[in-house]
């Protein structure tokens, strides 16, 4: 119960997924603690943001997560929200590439970085007779047995040549991650490839391996369908909350002590005190910069974004820290959402989406046929498309003028989807320096910050910028800040 005399103070900056998680976590397991969470929006989510406007659903950033770590699922499950998570529809699980103004589908079988079939490899337009039989070599090219880093872009051409690199791997990496290849760190971003390259000696006979073991767990299923423990409902890669994942804001929002929520604050200072106590200091957005106002807490967690925390730590005279945390490099992404009756798409738009390689210049970076993904987002009759851009590709599609931003991107996805009429509605949103780039070095300089943070056990970190950006490990990141403040802090008043 919040305002007991002797409760845990805890201060929380960052009210996006991964300073809210960190709070739902105090609040589930530490119910007396007194939480403050501060954050510089005028509402908490952070990038995630749901916009609901006449039957279309608009995820305004995040539109779906991953179930492969389990951290997004069972934040739902926390939530009550369980049963309104929704997989992507089955009707067409087919992703298409833009490649010469046209869109090809992607060879069926192609995960990420490697093929599973050879067949839709052979045959594929996208790739010429050369390229493959460049990519038919990976099988025998010998694998590296070593940890050490490398680019994506090096790893891809090194593993199956330029051209899958280029017209394949490129732009399903970069619809992702928006970063420039050449700097992405392996290591940090898609490191299971490295691992089946040790493994197997070759991504394709990773591949190969990993789904006979699928076909021998099915064929064993089947076999013997009693022996199977199956808990709760089974989910397909990719998930969303029906209604909008601003559902999981709402939900953890309505769980929270509302006198502890600060929105339109920016938290400007930190201090320890004598004692191992943290002086936080904050002021309103609007007000002047004298007019601050400062609390002492038992335990801080900091969840912003790295450039803001650099910030923060800087004040407090944690140097090293600081540094660490203003040299992530970060870029902007844009997404337009927009709606239009069917019959004025001339392409079937019968796949997920498409992405596009760099190759094509074109400024989109990828297209997601949103309510194909997920059928409850538009209205019966209409098509809701989701324009994703800017990236360290087209950094210029963050600060040109939206109106200018929207034209561009409507016109190029008119282009590549034959869309002849005008939109029922458009929706844009601008995210700058939101998307940390892990480029190489970038996992020794987390373990550097992590190695730092241990010297402070009431002072914990949390983010998108850790170990990766997508929703699941920020409730990950969130989660473990608070466990271990909630691990460090509880002696001090006790
Ligand atoms: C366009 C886009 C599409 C994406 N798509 C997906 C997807 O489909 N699936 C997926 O899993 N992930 C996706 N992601 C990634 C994921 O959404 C983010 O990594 C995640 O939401 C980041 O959460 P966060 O809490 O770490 O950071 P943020 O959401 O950035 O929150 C940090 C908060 O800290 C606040 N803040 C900063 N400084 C201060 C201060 N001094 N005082 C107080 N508050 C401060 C900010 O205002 C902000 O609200 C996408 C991201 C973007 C931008």
């Amino acid at each position: 119960m919040p305002n007991q005399p002797n409760a845990l103070r805890i201060a929380v900056v960052g009210g996006g997924i991964s300073g809210l998680s960190a709070a739902f976590y105090l609040r589930e397991n530490c119910p007396e603690a007194q939480i403050s969470l501060f954050e510089k929006r005028d509402r908490l989510g952070g990038v995630l943001h749901t916009e609901i406007q006449n039957g279309f659903e608009i995820e305004q950033s995040v539109d779906n997560f991953i179930t492969t770590i389990p951290y997004g699922l069972d934040l739902c499950r926390r939530l009550g929200l369980e049963s309104d998570v929704v997989t992507t529809t089955p009707r067409h699980r087919q992703t298409f590439i833009l490649w010469r103004g046209r869109l090809c589908k992607l060879p069926d079988g192609f995960m990420m970085m490697a093929p599973t079939k050879w067949w839709p490899m052979a045959v594929t337009p996208l790739l010429s007779p050369l390229g493959k039989l460049r990519a038919a070599l990976e099988y025998i090219i010998p694998g590296r047995k070593d940890d050490e880093d490398e680019s994506m872009e090096h790893f891809a051409v090194r593993r199956l040549g330029t051209q899958v690199f280029e017209r394949l791997i490129e732009p399903l990496v970069s619809g992702v991650y928006a970063a420039d290849m050449k700097k992405l760190s392996l290591m940090a971003t898609l490191p299971r490839f490295r691992e089946m390259e040790k493994k197997h000696g070759s991504l394709i006979r990773a591949m190969r391996a990993n789904q006979a073991e699928s076909r021998k767990k099915a064929r064993a299923q089947k076999k013997n369908p009693a022996e199977t423990v199956q808990s709760g409902p089974r989910y397909n890669l990719f998930v969303t909350v029906k209604g909008g994942l601003s559902r999981i804001v709402d939900g953890i929002q309505n769980r929270l002590d509302l006198q502890g929520i600060h929105l339109g604050v920016q938290v400007t200072g930190l201090e320890q005190l004598p004692g191992g106590k943290w002086n936080v200091t904050w002021r309103k957005n609007d007000a002047p910069e004298d007019q601050v106002q400062t609390a002492e807490f038992d335990a801080v967690i900091l969840a912003t974004e790295s450039h803001s925390m650099a910030k923060i730590v800087q004040t407090a005279h944690f140097t090293r820290m600081a540094e660490l945390l203003g040299g992530i490099e970060h870029t902007g992404t844009v997404v337009v959402t927009a709606a239009f009756r069917r019959e004025d798409v001339g392409h079937p738009l019968d796949g997920m989406g498409a992405v596009v390689p760099a190759a094509e210049h074109n400024p989109i970076l990828a297209l997601s046929f949103s309510n194909e993904k997920y059928p409850h987002r538009a209205p019966e009759g209409t098509v809701l498309l989701r324009i994703f851009s800017g990236g360290a590709r087209n950094p210029e599609m963050v600060t040109l003028p939206e109106k200018e931003v929207e034209k561009i991107l409507l016109e190029k996805a008119a282009e590549c989807l034959k869309i002849t009429g005008e939109p029922l509605m458009v929706s844009t949103s601008r995210w700058a320096d939101a998307m940390p780039q892990l480029h190489l070095g970038h996992l020794e300089r987390i373990a550097e910050l992590r190695k730092d943070l241990e010297a402070f056990p009431t002072l914990a970190v949390a983010g998108n910028f850790l170990t990766a950006v997508g929703l699941p490990h920020c409730i990950r990141a969130g989660e473990e800040a608070a466990r271990k403040v909630l691990e460090n802090a509880r002696p001090l008043t006790n």
